[in-house]
């Protein structure tokens, strides 16, 4: 928050500066600003959000000019949240801690140090994610060729929305991972925002209902991200469990970058746009690296559309492809990862005999998201659990008076309305 704060400050200056029309402050302008104790933090951190913003400044002043059909605006906006930011020389890395200054007479972040990280990290940055704390560093890229591993067993994997993941090996074994609890946590997301959002729009902006509101917004969110996580995370372990079981040595995952531009309709767009197959990517990256595996991507281009048997070219329509010209017929996604091996290591495949079908995890049924929005616990010291919970009721329902403190509202019960 007090980066935050910084930013805002900077920013305050720089709109004041366009609004009068006068000199705009340059960076030495700007980063005096920040002189002295007015902010809690480090002076390298200042230096790096003026730094920031001062890119963010040179950004938009060269997209104006070359994109004035995207209407960029310069920053205008108070941040209440910022990343905190270290360069190289001001992170101190002892033997088992990470010390992150805070600035004179503070105390500074102590952070235990991982087992692998470097004695000379670069730049460092601490990010809020929404669920807890990230630790990012900047490290040279190595610069090792990617390796056409000769030998062994080698692994392709498909990602995919539908499935999350689809893994064939050169010895004929795949692996087919649901997307299934993903999908229907972001469907439950989408609907029961949708329905919030609808009520807030009837609420004056600034009031106490439209605030709570916001609250149970971003309680949503917060949990749905916590839970797609997790999922993720046990998706990618089951996949990385499999290869290892199958003594593979090297992986090959596919980047769909190309599938998620097409434009296919409101409903599928959303789902493509919420996809995140960069966290599977790194994910899978992480664990394989961990179990010793080679993990390296790249395109995986025409993978889906030609037939792996007789490699006629078609779009399949579902879930299987059927092949017109031969007659193949298979998992559509196991099909793409098959179609990867001579992409990734110059071998054809035959197509996998066992196909093993796991689903990352299991959650419980969501399919009535207005009662599991109800469910949730009323924060304490927020009055009532009434009004704005019980609005999310779908049947009849009513509050019975004179119920016990109203614990048929706070422990989500549902009350049928009967004739008293
Ligand atoms: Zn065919």
């Amino acid at each position: 928050m007090e980066a935050g704060r910084l930013w805002t400050a900077i920013c305050g200056i720089h709109r004041e500066a366009r609004k009068t029309e006068t000199k705009w402050p340059n960076r030495d302008a700007l980063r005096s600003v920040s002189k002295g104790t007015q902010f809690a933090l480090h002076s390298q951190t200042i230096q790096a959000v003026v730094e920031c913003f001062v890119t963010t400044i040179d950004t938009t002043k060269l997209l104006r000019k070359t994109h004035p059909q995207m209407g960029m605006r310069y920053p205008w906006k108070e941040k209440r949240f910022y990343p905190l930011m270290w360069p190289a020389q001001a992170v101190h890395v002892e033997a088992t801690r990470i010390v992150l200054p805070m600035g004179r007479g503070r105390k500074s972040l102590v952070i235990p140090r991982p087992t692998g990280f470097p004695d000379t990290p670069g730049g460092i940055r601490l990010c809020w994610n929404g669920a807890g704390y990230d630790l990012h560093m900047a490290v040279e890229a190595p610069t090792e060729a990617q390796s056409q591993a000769t030998g062994g067993v080698h692994a392709t994997v498909d990602l995919g929305e539908i499935h999350q993941a689809a893994i064939a090996t050169n010895t004929g074994k795949a692996l087919v991972i649901s997307g299934r609890g993903i999908r229907s946590i972001k469907r439950y997301r989408n609907v029961a925002l949708g329905q919030i959002l609808r009520l807030r729009s009837r609420c004056e902006k600034g009031s106490w209902r439209y605030k709570r509101l916001g609250w149970t917004i971003s309680r949503i969110m917060h949990r749905t991200l916590r839970q797609v996580r997790d999922l993720r995370h046990k998706g990618t372990r089951k996949a990385i469990d499999f290869c290892v079981a199958n003594a593979v040595s090297s992986i090959y995952v596919g980047n769909p970058d190309g599938v998620r531009k097409r434009p296919s309709g409101r409903k599928h767009n959303q789902r493509m746009s919420q996809w995140e197959y960069g966290k599977d990517r790194q994910y899978l990256e992480e664990k394989s690296r961990k179990a010793g595996m080679e993990c390296f991507n790249g395109t995986e281009r025409g993978t889906s559309s030609h037939c792996p048997s007789c490699g006629h070219r078609h779009r399949p329509k579902g879930r299987k492809w059927a092949c017109k010209k031969c007659g193949f017929r298979g998992h559509r996604d196991v099909v793409g990862a098959v179609n990867m091996h001579p992409l990734a290591y110059g071998e054809k495949i035959a197509f996998p005999s066992q196909i093993t079908y796991r689903r990352a995890g299991i959650t419980q049924g969501t399919k009535q998201p207005l009662r599991s929005a109800r469910r949730s616990r009323p924060d304490p010291g927020l009055g009532t659990s009434g009004p704005v919970l019980s609005r999310f009721a779908t049947g009849p329902t009513t509050q019975i008076a004179g119920s016990p403190q109203g614990l048929g509202q706070a422990e989500g019960l549902h009350l049928e309305a009967h004739p008293l």
